[in-house]
């Protein structure tokens, strides 16, 4: 694009250490995207939660040797002589110039949006409308923002036809940085809400800022309904140029004559310069309603004739929003809406909420926190809350904060049941939580009121068996594994099918402050969850499936690829999509015959990654079929030295070298030797060691606790079948454990046993679905209310009773049902 020299020119950087001249391709903010190190220049950006300045080093060992700093020149030019540094006061600010600079290279149409709600499904209705005609470039997800904006802008290529670009603001003074990168031709304004009023005196100043964007468009498109953005493009003389859609004035460009709305579609008539149409689109909701009048405006201005395909409109697709639907207990259906609480949000997820209640026949319950978001003063504020809350059909509400109780006036009493609570705690130790049940709850809650506990506790099963799993021991494991490898091995931390039954989330995040090289997962759906819940490290995906593609790229995560068929549809989707160097894993197949490429087909796939501009291997691993079994040493190291010389292979055409990884536990522990670049580790975390290494710590313990006792005489039977006896006769105790707890009905009739009180105590009879019967006759004293150790104690170690019933310690984790309670303990 640009070389270092240029780039400093052009931000102005005030001390410049260029040791060598490089030709910069790639803008990198975020350390985690990091894919051609030569070609990358860092920008160093300091915000509230993080700083870029401490990744450097990180960098520097990926092989990054060029960096935009504010701090500490002197030392960092001392400390990396072979690296280059330009030093600016401004960082974001030095981003944004070169982004401007690169938008001026191109003559297309730029279309900037903005407003305050709908900018993201605007941009990506328009996307879906123009893709299939123009070659398209738009801003990823809702890369908005004072930083989101440049990085948008540099994915501009000569091959573009048309770019969207979305433009966000929350204070004055803002706009116009965003208006010199990304000088659209076209502008639209969705709406204008009550969002970040309080960073501005009047809706006037927000609505001048926002406007702003567009002084050097040739057309705007706005709704013409809303008086204030009338208002404002009046006062900035930009209405001669603006172009409007309305319901009420027929002498706009697009007058919408009539909106009938039907089941689930809605069909809109509208008159433009005189002709009609009528267009029918997949929604009924207000908002996407506007948002596609919006966009039709806008496609009659790029190009007329596309309106002449009204099956354009019908394949509209919705774009995903921020509500977390979760499946609670008691037939609860919750949905979580805790993002950020303004009337606007507030309107969008009742009308979401009467959706889900009607079509599942659910009680509507809206519980409310103060509202945290708005410029209005309390009063009128709570009185226009209430008032919307009143034209919904809600059975019971419950009101969160002082704000909301002092005005609970506002609040419609003919709601079958009315409740306020200083704050969540009170609800929570309320009995209202217990009581809910059969209804659809709405959760909508500022961020500082940290909802996610009412959501947490509406969704527990109540049951007294629980695995408990220790994270210091998690973290003493990990720590074991790597002081076994050779200095600077990465570790792979596999939490896949919910980090072997034991909970990804706790493990992953315990695993992620431990720096781990990264993470992997089964499933796409398992690392948006991760991503989602804040999970920061790589992510690798084992099994993605083609309809999973796209969570893969909305949350950064990197897929596996094992063969031609995935990878094929993969870079189709991502060139659709508009992306590109986008890190994949390649599984090679040297034994396993599971998943992966056969080695001869691997010099293909390497000329095919020599050319990809879509992808990069950011790896390239084999799995072992037997590392655990002595006997197979010879298959496991032949495994070992094909893929080496497959890997080399791939380097070598490739024209660039991938990490290699190979062991998997019980690899680590038998042939560290073949640890390459990283290994992957699985069990062996949980301290389950497929060698029986003695320096692991367990992790994971299942416990539950005696429900009752009672006295068998020698000649009755016990459960199913009849197949428990006691010869002796002699006390027997009743757990709540059963096959559906994931528990196996392998253990029946004395092969599995228990421990009370350190005893071994033997099944007895067959395991039922939520209970099991134990022999107490070696632990007499044993009481009702005791606990019972079912594993991860020494008596009842996991591979003892693996072993016991033919099994191996990975299934009896991963078997466990969601309804046993995790609990995770550290130190
Ligand atoms: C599950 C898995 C691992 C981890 O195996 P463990 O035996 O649990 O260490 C490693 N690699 C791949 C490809 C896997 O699927």
């Amino acid at each position: 694009m640009y070389t270092l020299q240029t780039i400093a020119e052009k931000i102005h950087a005030h001390q410049c250490a260029i040791r060598s001249e490089v030709f910069i391709e790639h803008f990198l903010t975020d350390s985690r995207s990091l894919m051609h190190p030569q070609s990358t220049l860092f920008f160093a950006i300091r915000t509230v939660t993080g700083d870029g300045h401490l990744y450097i080093d990180q960098l520097y060992n990926h092989g990054v040797r060029s960096f935009v700093v504010k701090d500490e020149f002197d030392k960092l030019t001392q400390q990396y002589p072979d690296a280059n540094f330009l030093e600016v006061r401004d960082v974001i600010r030095s981003l944004q110039k070169i982004a401007a600079e690169w938008r001026r290279e191109f003559n297309i149409p730029v279309v900037g949006v903005t407003g305050s709600n709908g900018k993201t499904i605007v941009k990506e209705f328009l996307y879906q409308l123009l893709a299939d005609t123009y070659r398209v470039v738009r801003s990823p997800r809702s890369y908005n923002s004072q930083l989101g904006v440049p990085l948008s802008v540099l994915k501009m290529t000569s091959e573009d036809q048309i770019a969207i670009f979305e433009a966000g603001i929350s204070q004055l003074g803002e706009m116009a940085r965003i208006e010199e990168v990304i000088k659209p031709t076209i502008g639209v304004i969705t709406n204008i809400g009550s969002a970040h009023q309080e960073n501005f005196s009047s809706i006037a100043q927000k609505v001048d800022e926002k406007l702003l964007l567009f002084g050097g468009c040739d057309r705007i498109v706005y709704n013409m309904d809303e008086p204030e953005i009338v208002a404002g493009l009046q006062r900035l003389g930009l209405l001669s140029r603006a172009r409007g859609w309305s319901r009420k004035d027929p002498k706009a460009h697009l007058y919408v004559r009539s909106i009938e709305t039907g089941r689930d579609t809605t069909k809109l008539n509208f008159l433009v310069l005189g002709i009609e149409y009528s267009i029918e689109i997949p929604f009924t909701d207000q908002a996407s309603i506007e948002n596609v009048l919006t966009c039709v405006l806008t496609t009659i201005i790029i190009n007329p004739s596309l309106i002449d395909h009204p099956e354009l409109f019908s394949k509209l697709e919705p774009v995903e929003m921020r509500l977390e639907l979760i499946e609670g207990n008691k037939n609860n259906l919750i949905i979580n809406d805790v993002y950020n609480n303004d009337i606007n949000s507030l309107k969008i997820a009742l009308d979401f909420q009467q959706q889900r209640a009607t079509d599942a026949d659910l009680e509507p319950v809206l519980i409310l926190t103060e509202i945290q978001q708005s410029a209005l003063n309390e009063r009128p504020l709570y009185s226009r809350v209430g008032e919307l809350i009143g034209k919904y059909r809600i059975s019971k509400f419950y009101g969160i904060g002082k704000e909301l109780f002092a005005y609970r006036e506002f609040f419609p009493t003919e709601i079958g049941e009315r409740n306020f609570f200083p704050s969540v705690e009170d609800f929570l130790s309320s009995d209202i939580p217990q009581q809910l049940s059969q209804a659809c709850i709405l959760i909508k809650g500022a961020r500082s009121f940290h909802c996610e506990r009412i959501s947490d506790r509406l969704s527990r099963k109540v049951h007294e068996t629980t695995l408990e799993v220790d994270l210091d021991a998690v973290a003493h494991n990990l720590q074991y594994y790597r002081s076994k490898l050779p200095q600077g091995t990465q570790c792979i931390a596999m939490v896949k099918a919910q980090g072997y039954g034991v909970g990804a989330y706790e493990v992953a995040k315990k695993l992620d402050q431990m720096h781990v090289g990264a993470l992997a997962v089964a499933v796409a759906d398992e690392g948006r969850e991760l991503r989602s819940q804040g999970i920061l490290s790589p992510i690798l995906v084992m099994n993605p499936e083609p309809t999973a593609f796209d969570t893969l790229l909305e949350w950064h995560l990197e897929p596996v690829v094992f063969s031609w068929k995935l990878l094929r549809a993969l870079a189709n989707k991502i060139d659709k999509q508009g992306f590109d160097n986008i890190g994949v894993h390649i599984e090679v197949d040297t034994g396993m015959h599971r998943l992966g490429f056969r080695p001869d087909e691997i010099p293909e796939l390497a000329r095919f990654f020599a050319q990809s501009h879509l992808l990069r291997a950011r790896s390239i691993f084999t799995h072992l079929a037997a590392a655990d079994m002595p006997e197979e040493d010879a298959f496991t190291r032949n495994q070992l030295e094909v893929f080496r010389t497959t890997a080399d292979q791939f380097s070598e055409i490739a024209g660039y070298r991938p990490l290699y990884h190979a062991l998997n536990t019980a690899g680590v522990e038998r042939f560290p030797q073949y640890a390459f670049d990283c290994v992957r580790l699985g069990i062996g975390l949980y301290g389950i060691s497929p060698s029986m290494d003695k320096h692991l710590e367990p992790a994971v313990r299942l416990r539950t606790t005696l429900l009752q006792k009672s006295y068998i005489s020698g000649d009755e039977t016990i459960g199913y079948g009849r197949r428990g006896h006691l010869t002796q006769g002699g006390e027997i105790g009743i757990i709540p454990i059963g096959y559906a707890d994931g528990y196996s009905r392998r253990m029946s009739c004395g092969r599995g046993w228990v421990v009370v009180h350190g005893k071994r105590c033997p099944i007895v009879g067959n395991v039922c679905m939520d209970t099991c019967m134990i022999d107490l006759s070696q632990c007499p004293e044993a009481q009702e209310g005791d606990e019972v150790i079912l594993f991860g104690d020494k008596e009842a170690r996991i591979e003892d009773l693996a072993r016991a019933i033919d099994t191996i310690p990975y299934e009896l984790i991963a078997d466990l049902a969601p309804r046993v309670r995790r609990v995770y303990y550290q130190n």
